[in-house]
């Protein structure tokens, strides 16, 4: 099944939950992601630099820390010149993409969001905003003020689930964004969390489905990690080793995609993301947010290098990716359709 599915890119629901659930074939999935990675996206790694600019929402996730119903978030909203100071010390360490990312709110207006583009493109550089559900025209006014990316998990294709885990949201509206970011021309990012309460194998298999019907330009994973602070404080984390399988999978789906080596594998084990990026990753997003904004951006605990500054974090991860003999991307690292 699995050199079937590095030869082909297929594989069907059956086969992906039989995959999903065997220990066995772990090693060779994972080894044919990682040349299926190498043949097709190359050894480059690229890295984006990742900028929380506010940790408002209006939304109730009951996974995470910044829903609204969570009392004891110190609520910061960052103002546009912080926000492009920032960007430009993720330019001069070395980022050539940026993602900015918050809460769901309405605390930038679309002539904000206009301005602070404009920023960023004067600055040189590709940007990929995840910002949450907003309406058609707020993307194309984002798309216009040069928006290249725009990264919206689909979470859960199971609509049931999505609905009982973020109470007030609508699954038909989230496809609705995906649709509009795709017919407005983004790189559009979508992924998924893994070890949600009540998550089949099933449904994880549709979500891999789901990323190849949309032929999704970036896809991330990342296990669920439980936060006290919310009503699933109590449920048990998810899976790294099925995180893991649910990322090489989608390689073995989606050939020429980006992957993303996501921080959440790296709070379940300290070398997480350096793991991923020899299971079909290549591309990491280490925090370049600063001051007390990196701290209060909190979804989930043990958030890795909280304390530390971009710029430690920027060359730190550096090495460790050197370490693989993987050399960092020097373009904007864009999907180059194969
Ligand atoms: N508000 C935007 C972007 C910020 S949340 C949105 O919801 O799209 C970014 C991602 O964090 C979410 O897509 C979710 O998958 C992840 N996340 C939130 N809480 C989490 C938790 N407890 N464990 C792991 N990932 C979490
Ligand atoms: Fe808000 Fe996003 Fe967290 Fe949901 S996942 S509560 S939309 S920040």
């Amino acid at each position: 099944m699995v050199e079937k599915a590095r030869l082909s890119h297929r594989l069907t629901h059956g086969e992906l939950v039989t995959l999903l659930a065997g220990g066995g074939a772990d090693g060779a999935l994972f080894a044919a992601a990682d040349r299926v990675r190498r043949e097709q996206v190359g050894e480059e790694v690229h890295l984006r630099g990742l900028i929380e600019f506010s940790n408002l929402c209006r939304q109730d996730c009951l996974y995470c820390g910044l829903r609204r119903s969570n009392p004891g978030v110190r609520r910061f909203q960052l103002a546009i010149g912080e926000i492009l100071e920032m960007a430009r010390e993720a330019a001069e360490s070395g980022y050539r993409t940026v993602v900015l990312q918050s809460g769901e709110s309405a605390a930038y207006p679309t002539g904000a969001m206009v301005e602070l583009l404009h920023g960023l493109k004067a600055l040189g550089l590709t940007v990929a905003l995840s910002v949450g559900e907003k309406t058609r025209r707020e993307y194309e006014a984002y798309r216009r003020a040069g928006a290249d990316r725009y990264l919206l998990r689909i979470e859960t294709t199971d609509a049931r689930l999505y609905e009982r885990m973020s109470p007030g949201m609508s699954w038909a509206n989230r496809v609705r964004c995906l649709m509009d970011l795709r017919r407005l021309g983004y790189e559009v990012g979508t992924g998924c969390l893994v070890g949600l309460p009540g998550q089949s194998l099933a449904s994880l298999a549709d979500d891999l489905l789901f990323f190849q019907a949309l032929d999704a330009d970036m896809v991330g994973i990342g296990p669920f990690i439980p936060n006290p602070e919310t009503p699933l404080g109590a449920a048990a984390p998810g899976s790294l080793a099925l995180s893991m399988k649910m990322m090489a999978l989608a390689r073995l789906l989606l050939p020429d995609i980006n992957i993303p080596a996501t921080t959440a594998m790296e709070v379940l084990h300290p070398q997480g993301r350096l793991l991923a990026l020899m299971r079909g990753a290549n591309v990491a997003m280490p925090n370049a947010t600063s001051g007390p904004a990196r701290s209060l951006y909190a979804l989930y605990p043990g958030k890795v290098c909280a304390q530390e500054t971009p710029r430690h974090c920027r060359s730190c991860f550096g090495e460790k990716i050197q370490s693989l003999g993987r050399p960092i991307g020097t373009g904007n690292g864009a999907r180059i359709r194969s």
